[in-house]
């Protein structure tokens, strides 16, 4: 069985993020949907929102899982007997850092692929950090976010 890991902040996931995950769903025969828990960054959704939003959003597919981890990502992706790492590339501007990061996972352990999938066109504009920002102002996120995130959104920073 063909096992892909799809790691990211998901602060909150976004319609391009879900876009990768369908896409390597069709491709692989598992995707899990991995939420890095010991980011550096500032969270606006905890890990367990994360994790709530991510599971009803990817509900319908049925070989996608949504999990958690801390750590190196290729010790968790051993762990889940993992081989695939997906990652979606948006501008010019990630391919240097994803392209650091694959040499680095390779490093660490030559199993591991690092599979990349072009961006959605509609979506090559589309970061978490920039749903934040335009939710936080009270501007419309329903092109970008589905439903049940953009309540969320909403519920967030009605406080
Ligand atoms: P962000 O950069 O939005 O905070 P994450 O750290 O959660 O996102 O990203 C997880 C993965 O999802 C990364 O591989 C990133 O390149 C990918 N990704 C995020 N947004 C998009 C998008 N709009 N189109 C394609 N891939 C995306």
């Amino acid at each position: 069985m063909r096992i892909a890991v799809c790691p990211g902040s998901f602060d909150p996931v976004t319609y391009g993020h879900l876009d990768i995950v369908r896409r390597g769903a069709n491709i692989f025969d598992k995707v899990i949907v991995a939420v890095l828990t010991n980011s550096k960054k500032q969270p606006l959704f905890t890990v367990e929102e994360r994790l709530a939003l991510l599971k009803e959003v990817t509900a319908e597919l049925d070989n996608v899982e949504v999990d958690a981890f801390a750590g190196l990502l290729v010790d968790y992706m051993r762990q889940k007997q993992a081989k695939v790492l997906i990652k979606g590339l948006r501008a010019v501007s990630d391919f240097e850092y994803e392209m650091q990061m694959a040499a680095v996972n390779q490093k660490l352990d030559p199993e591991v692929e690092t599979f990349f999938m072009m961006t959605n066109p509609r979506y090559s504009y589309l970061s978490s950090s920039i749903v934040k920002e335009i939710a936080r102002y009270a501007a419309p996120v329903s092109d970008l976010v589905p439903p049940p995130v953009e309540q969320a959104l909403k519920a967030k920073f009605a406080r």
